[in-house]
């Protein structure tokens, strides 16, 4: 008899359920919507170009594979940090920013999560409702206790701004940020800014998608802050696992210290980050020619997803016969978007016309492409009514 006998079957993964579930239909319509990577109006991954001028580079070059520091690669630290805050920051300028390389954004958010155990016991971290679904495993597993606070309204599929404020104002200590196709404006960012301030929160940014000005804003608003980043997206380099956690702290003397606590304890975890992400990053930020390349790229691949919205939403608009306003499609901004489809209607979705897609009515656009635009319109309308 096994020694795992009491090992129960752990539940499927819901976004990696639906790209299995993916390519096991046979259709030829098939649309996989789950996960968030982008693809080509072909439907096919996309290695960018900076991507492969900085690997040309690095083999020219004859860079080598030996161990990291702990903390990373240092090239990739420093202009991380500068990418995110600016150069001229004077959070970058009085070395108030511990930056750590982590396994891409989820192990920068892992080692976070470690710290705050360690460091802010009993603490409890705030998440938005919806999450991206590891979030709650990641702080589980750390042992950091956590709630919801309202966010998205499936009434409106928009904000619920004064739920959420009315949420972060309750007694609980952190707050997490997680930027979705639905954002705070401008002014909204500020209130939030205020709460933080008044109630003694430490912000927490999830920067998995583009930069957001709001981390900025908070800076200059000089609250300490934790921002895990990735470049899983916007560099396309998933599974190179490429990211960092950086803290800042009011003082260098902070920081510092703040910077030799989470070595400590990405040590016992991994010993030290990949090489290869990182020498890509630092080759493709730290070098003004191929960064301006990379904006340029980013810059297609956005208004690739931006066209597509428009183009989804002319179709929904064109073959919706019941005067339902789709115009929340168009105000939401980023990789994905809510359609406002509940379970059973994301289910006829996959069931009926093979579109795969998280049970909470999201889809990738990045995903989509021009030419099937038509067709998911006619399946959402149809899931719909
Ligand atoms: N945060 C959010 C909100 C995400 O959607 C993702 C990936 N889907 C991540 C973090 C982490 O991605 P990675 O670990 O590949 O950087």
């Amino acid at each position: 008899v096994s020694r795992f006998e009491g090992v129960t079957m752990a539940p499927p993964d819901p976004i990696i359920g639906v790209s299995e579930a993916f390519k096991a239909d046979t259709q030829e319509n098939k649309l996989n919507l789950g996960v968030g990577a982008y693809r080509t109006e072909e439907l096919q991954p996309y290695v960018l170009n900076v991507v492969k001028k900085a690997e040309n580079l690095m083999v020219e070059r004859g860079e080598n594979k030996e161990y990291l520091p702990i903390e990373g690669l240092a090239a990739f630290n420093k202009v991380t940090a500068e990418l995110l805050f600016g150069a001229d920051n004077p959070v970058i300028k009085q070395q108030r920013v511990a930056t750590v390389q982590g396994l891409s954004g989820t192990g920068s958010l892992r080692l976070a999560a470690a710290l705050i155990e360690r460091y802010f016991p009993g603490a409890k971290v705030l998440i938005s409702s919806p999450t991206w679904g590891n979030h709650k495993n990641i702080f589980n597993d750390a042992r950091v206790p956590w709630s919801e606070y309202r966010y998205y309204d499936p009434k409106t599929v928009g904000l619920d701004f004064e739920g959420m404020l009315a949420d972060i104002k309750g007694l609980l200590c952190y707050f997490m940020a997680n930027p979705t196709g639905i954002d705070p404006t401008p002014e909204q960012w500020e209130k939030i800014a205020d709460i933080i301030r008044e109630k003694n929160h430490i912000p927490f940014f999830d920067v998995a998608y583009q930069m957001p000005a709001s981390v900025r804003l908070f800076a200059a608003r000089g609250l300490e802050l934790l921002v895990a980043q990735s470049y899983s997206k916007n560099l396309g380099l998933y599974s190179e696992r490429i990211g960092a956690i950086n803290v800042v702290c009011s003082s260098a003397d902070a920081a510092a210290r703040v910077k030799s606590q989470l070595k400590r304890l990405a040590q016992p975890m991994y010993s030290n980050p990949p090489i290869h992400g990182a020498m890509i990053v630092a080759n493709v930020v730290g070098d003004p020619a191929l960064f301006n390349e990379w904006k340029a790229e980013m810059e297609i691949m956005a208004g690739r997803i931006k066209n597509t919205r428009q183009k989804l939403y002319d179709s929904l608009s064109a073959k919706d016969k019941s005067g339902k306003d789709w115009s929340f499609i168009l105000e939401q901004i980023g990789m994905f978007s809510f359609t406002g489809l509940n379970k059973d209607q994301s289910d006829n979705m996959t069931t009926k016309w093979h579109v795969f897609m998280t049970k909470d009515g999201r889809i990738s656009l990045a995903g989509l492409s021009l030419a099937k635009c038509e067709y998911l319109a006619d399946a959402i309308v149809n899931s719909f009514h």
